[in-house]
């Protein structure tokens, strides 16, 4: 173990939440099996293994459907606030077990300590809010045209709901999930990403023993692992009628198709090209502070982090001046330090990418006004930390339009009035978080307008990274139009039915259709 690990007590966290050093990849709650090959996960902390996974064959995965769909059975005659009550647990146990999970978050993923403790920190939140929710599964109650009936709809839950996960959120986006699905009445099978195979064993080992404490059926909340091939058992399989998908475009094209030619549904949650226009009116000190923890925050592995910069040309000196400074006095390092503003990239295939990134810009006509790299020697031996770069560039170049998951920030110019910012920030495929620094209200009004930014997150003064629990999270184009999370995501996790009781003595038709015998 390396002395990184040893400082940040791993292994106690470790222990605390149940992970071994081989672990079975799959489990039903009560069971825990998986005779896959082994996933290895190591830390881009420091490149040490951590523990193993066992995958998911299709005869496991075939085991687990059954599991779920035999305990749906169960669970969905539960009344939702009891639903709600066990998910209310769920966030106690979630509550004691903060501190180990949060490590392990990071540690796995190589994000910061403090956002390893805020990932944790969400599922709790999205847990508060299932609560209450599970008392608020409304539908509508409207008038009938025909006399003495009685119309309304609701709402009845779906049935195996299949969670396909990210690596750089790896337990929230799940909890986002589960915590709503299963106040529906939902069974969940979350295939976690294979590279954070561990948080995905301690999640499942906090839920089991919740479901277990509760004398409630294995199946409610189940757990595959595997790389894409475990995911396509779900994503083609009918008896899924939901896949929420979170993670890159690419992914999300293939999943929506195989669940597309199932007729099922599904939620995705793909990748963004996430910009902040600033206007002449901006505040250059949250500007810069917005632009820069954007970028480089989470070493730019947020699907929210931010790509672009789009500056008013009268500002462009200064802001460009401001934001350069900035980056002098990031502290590159283990994240795991407090001190250390940006960690590492989550293995050396995203190390590749940010290189191409800033190899292209210039090729493209860009130019690299702070310049990457990857560094070595002492505490980089993981060959996974960069340096957070910033090019000028055009929003018309290839590499622009693209998501590249690392730090890189590209500046770009514009000129005249917010209405040609707006064409550079929706011109691209992406569409799920933008942001614009203005104190001019007309600037800001019109950015949130119908002819305004064509994102599904849309902020003013505030940066394009990091949203709350309590409202729809997600994006449009490219980013595949899923909601989670807050407001009315909840539907998505359910069937709707519409219910007209005739309460006379008569059959009058709709649209006064005669029909006598
Ligand atoms: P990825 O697409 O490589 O993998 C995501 C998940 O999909 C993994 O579990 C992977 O095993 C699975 N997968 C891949 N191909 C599949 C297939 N054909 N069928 C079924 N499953 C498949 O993404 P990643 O590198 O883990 O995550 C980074 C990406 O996720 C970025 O693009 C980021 O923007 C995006 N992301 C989006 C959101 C959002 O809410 N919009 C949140 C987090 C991450």
């Amino acid at each position: 173990m390396s002395e990184i690990a040893k400082a940040f007590a791993i292994n106690d966290a470790l222990k605390q939440l149940g992970v071994e050093k081989i672990n079975k990849g799959t489990s039903t709650g009560n069971e825990n099996f998986g005779n896959g090959a082994e996933i290895i996960s190591s830390s881009p902390v420091d490149g040490a293994e951590i523990a193993r996974v066992t995958t998911t064959t299709a005869d496991d995965y075939d085991k687990v459907v059954a599991a779920a769909q035999t305990a749906f059975k169960d669970w969905r005659l539960k009344p939702a606030p009891l639903r709600g009550e066990v998910v209310r647990q769920f966030g106690d146990e979630l509550r004691r077990l903060k501190e180990p999970l949060g490590k392990l978050v990071s540690y796995e993923m190589g994000k910061s300590y403090q956002e390893g403790l805020g990932e944790v920190q969400e599922m709790i939140d999205i847990c508060d809010f299932a609560v209450g929710l599970s008392r608020q599964l409304h539908g509508l109650t409207m008038h009938s045209e025909r006399p003495g009936h009685r119309m309304y709809e609701q709402y009845h839950p779906l049935g195996i709901v299949g969670i396909i996960s990210a690596f750089n959120f790896p337990v929230a986006v799940w909890a986002w999930n589960t915590a709503l699905a299963w106040v529906c009445g939902d069974v969940c099978i979350w295939k976690p990403s294979e590279k954070t195979p561990l948080t995905g064993i301690a999640c499942q080992n906090i839920i089991a023993k919740v479901l277990k404490d509760n004398n409630l059926p294995e199946g409610i909340s189940c757990l595959v692992n595997g790389d894409y091939k475990v995911g396509e058992m779900m994503t083609t399989d009918k008896r899924v009628p939901l896949i929420s998908a979170t993670g890159s475009t690419r992914m999300g094209k293939i999943v929506a198709s195989k669940v597309g030619e199932r007729l099922g549904k599904s939620l995705l949650e793909l990748g963004g090209n996430n910009a902040i226009i600033v206007t002449p009116d901006a505040d250059i000190k949250m500007t810069v502070i917005g632009a820069v923890f954007g970028a480089v925050g989470t070493a730019g592995q947020r699907c929210t982090s931010t790509r672009r910069l789009i500056v008013h040309d009268s500002m462009y000196d200064k802001v460009k001046t401001a934001v350069v400074d900035a980056y002098k006095q990031l502290k590159i390092g283990n994240p795991l330090d407090e001190n250390n503003h940006v960690g590492p990239l989550i293995d050396k295939d995203a190390v590749k990418g940010y290189q191409n990134a800033l190899t292209k810009v210039v090729e493209e006509g860009g130019k690299v006004i702070v310049e990457g790299g990857v560094l070595e020697g002492k505490g980089f031996e993981s060959g996974c930390y960069v340096k957070p770069a910033i090019a000028e560039a055009e929003n018309s170049f290839e590499i622009v339009q693209h998501e590249t998951f690392a730090p890189v920030l590209y500046l770009l110019k514009y000129s005249g009035n917010v209405e040609n910012a707006l064409d550079l920030q929706n011109g691209v495929n992406q569409g799920l978080s933008s942001a614009i620094m203005t104190n001019n209200l007309r600037e800001a009004e019109h950015f949130l307008s119908v002819a305004g930014s064509d994102c599904g997150i849309a902020n003013v003064n505030i940066g394009t990274s990091g949203a709350e629990i309590g409202g729809a999270f997600g994006g449009e184009k490219d980013t595949g139009g899923g909601r989670e999370s807050g407001s009315d995501a909840w539907k998505i996790y359910m069937r709707r039915q519409t219910n007209t009781i005739n309460y006379t003595t008569e059959l009058p038709l709709a649209q006064g259709i005669k029909f006598d015998l």
